[in-house]
């Protein structure tokens, strides 16, 4: 496996790569858990090799978010995408990937303007501004995202139509842990306290899908049962929203072929967790 820290090179290695068949491509910020390389393998059954970034993008997080403490473990993250298959990792410093003097920055309305878009004002142009540059030095390639970072997946896919990129953009089901948290790595951020605590957003997510498999189908009863869940676990909630799959926009009614999403943000503390469940779909 080679890691390569210049665009440049990076995009070369990705044209050679891709002489062998179809080039997988896993973008990810780092400190890699057991979600990342499932994504990573299932690129793998998809393309004939996998490249995997590793970049913690600045323009992404807001002031007085974790940027500074994000958890950085290169050499491991690069050990483990080595067992998971990947052929390439691209690891480039924040200089490399800004060049002195750029003015760019990329922009999907109206999808980002609800869930996290909301509440991280500027995230998403950090967001759909380095999955630019990023899949413009990768070319043609089937890029995986994970749907636990539902609303990210939907404005990338959308993004990449949108500017007609030459690739398709797939996503992975959310990988949890053993009772139901779903992997992040900001969970290790968390006390043994508020590790427990975070099952309250699983928890919340399980209660509103029960009552929908039960027939229950008012967005605002559904969304009240969720996050009475969450609060009874002590986490402080940021939102709970049930928007539609596409444009993401809240739910007033919820007509049987609108598919659906029920999306979460609390705080752990002071860590920020997200969950979400695809309403009408086993997961
Ligand atoms: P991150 O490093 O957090 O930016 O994540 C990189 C990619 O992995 C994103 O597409 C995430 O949605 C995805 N991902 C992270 N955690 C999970 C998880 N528990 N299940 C599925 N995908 C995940």
């Amino acid at each position: 496996m080679q890691v390569i820290h210049d665009p440049e090179a990076f995009r070369h290695a990705c044209q050679q790569l891709r002489q062998r068949g179809r080039l997988g491509f896993v973008p990810t910020m780092g400190a890699l858990h057991a979600g990342h390389l499932q994504l990573v393998r299932f690129a793998g059954q998809q393309a004939s090799s996998v490249a995997v970034s590793i970049f913690v993008n600045p323009t992404q997080f807001g002031p007085g978010e974790d940027l500074a403490s994000y958890p950085r473990t290169l050499e491991a993250d690069c050990a483990a995408c080595e067992q998971a298959g990947a052929a390439l990792v691209f690891a480039p410093s924040p200089a490399q990937m800004y060049l002195p003097g750029e003015r760019t920055r990329v922009r999907v309305t109206a999808l980002t303007e609800t869930l996290c878009g909301a509440t991280r004002p500027g995230h998403f142009d950090g967001v759909c501004t380095v999955v630019s540059k990023l899949l413009l030095l990768t070319g043609e390639c089937v890029a995986v995202f994970g749907r636990k970072d539902f609303q990210q997946w939907k404005v990338v896919q959308r993004m990449a139509r949108d500017l007609f990129l030459p690739v398709e953009i797939l996503g992975h089901p959310i990988v949890r842990e053993a009772d139901g948290l779903a992997m992040s790595s900001r969970n290790r951020y968390l006390s043994a306290a508020e590790r427990t605590s975070a099952l309250g957003l699983v928890r919340g997510l399980n209660a509103a899908q029960a009552a929908y498999a039960a027939g229950e189908r008012e967005p605002g009863v559904l969304q009240a049962l969720c996050a009475a869940a969450i609060a009874d676990a002590g986490l402080r909630i940021q939102y709970v929203q049930l928007v539609d799959s596409e444009q993401l926009q809240p739910l007033s009614t919820l007509p049987g072929n609108v598919p659906a999403v029920l999306a979460v943000a609390a705080h752990a503390g002071a860590t920020r967790l997200i969950d979400n469940r695809e309403l009408g779909e086993a997961e």
